[in-house]
């Protein structure tokens, strides 16, 4: 087995570095432990020193091509590249509590993330959850035909029966919502937690808010977390792309429940903002990164947004949108800042 670095550093008499025998063992012992649990994880590896080959738990390609270096505490998939600069993070992802709670023990190893733990401490106190009644007058449009000029309006941008139904989408006919189409948000109790009210009778204000947070995860009943996530701007973005979140013309902070929620799940971004919020796309994509989120991005050359497009055609530009990694240069530009 290769020796630690440092352990050749005691050698050289300039350096005041000096390990003994019992270190060194130690320290061999920890590296063997620490494989040897990852091995419990990712299965049967080849490969010798420090450099181990695995099946890679994400693309799960047959062949060993997931490639760990236990010292370095690095891996990176050479099918689907995937990678990352912490082993624990795929304790954390692929392991049970107790493995992950054995690796702590071995490696000493914490995310070093500052606040990072507590960022979740106070998400449990913080629990609250506002529940909303539906506005007056509220019409539901599922399977109702009576209503056609909201159904029109819909059926112009783009959605259909399904979409109406899937989302319960309907509109106000009087109140302070009167010729607006209602967009529900359920959370994962099924209880209302926001709705959205977009005119469809031209209404100078083209959309009116609820009087409350918009720190939610719009429609989190419907979401898998376990799957790639994408974030758009408003929920009739929403509405044409897959298992995807709306941020309400808001933006995504450290502390914002669906960061939360995303961290906390390790769940794959694809991010699918308007072209013209190209500085609010940036600010997310670095917060993302700096916690070890996987995210790609919609790239397309107009200046269209999702919602204008066909669920085809985001389809489409799903399959194609490139990961974002670090040395992007616009995300390291605004990290240097
Ligand atoms: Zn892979």
């Amino acid at each position: 087995m290769e020796k630690p670095d440092t352990l050749s550093k005691s050698q050289n008499k300039k350096t005041k570095i000096v390990l003994d025998r019992e270190d060194v063992r130690c320290y061999n012992k920890n590296m063997k432990e620490n494989l040897s649990l990852l091995s419990d994880i990712l299965g049967s590896y080849s490969g010798s020193n420090d450099e181990h080959l695995f099946q890679c738990p994400y693309c799960k390609h047959h062949k060993r091509k997931f490639s760990v270096n236990i010292k370095r505490g690095v891996y990176k998939c050479w099918v689907c590249d995937a990678k990352g600069r912490s082993l624990y993070r795929l304790i954390r992802r692929f392991g049970s509590f107790k493995q992950r709670e054995t690796w702590k023990a071995l490696s000493g190893e914490k995310t070093d993330l500052n606040g990072f733990d507590s960022l979740f401490e106070e998400d449990e106190k913080e629990n609250f959850e506002q529940i909303l009644q539906m506005p007056p007058s509220f019409k539901s449009l599922c399977g109702n035909k009576r209503f056609q000029t909201p159904l029109k309006y819909l059926k112009d941008r783009g959605i259909d029966k399904k979409d109406i139904l899937k989302w319960k989408m309907g509109f106000c006919s009087e109140g302070p919502y009167q010729g607006r189409i209602i967009i529900p948000s359920f959370n994962e109790n099924g209880d209302l937690n926001y709705f959205i009210a977009r005119t469809f009778t031209d209404n100078y204000k083209r959309y009116l808010n609820p009087p409350v947070s918009r720190d939610i995860i719009f429609n989190e009943l419907y979401v898998d977390f376990d799957k790639e996530v994408t974030i758009v701007e408003g929920a009739f973005d929403a509405v044409k792309a897959e298992n995807a979140i709306p941020i309400l013309g808001s933006t995504i902070r450290e502390t914002s429940r669906i960061f939360r929620r995303i961290v906390q799940n390790d769940t794959p971004v694809l991010l699918a903002l308007d072209p013209d919020a190209k500085y609010k796309a940036e600010n997310i994509k670095r917060l993302f990164l700096k916690y070890g989120i996987e995210i790609r991005e919609l790239q397309y050359d107009d200046e269209r947004d999702i919602g204008d497009m066909s669920k085809e055609e985001v389809k489409n530009l799903s399959q194609n949108a490139p990961f974002i990694r670090e040395d992007d240069s616009l995300v390291s530009a605004i990290s240097n800042l």
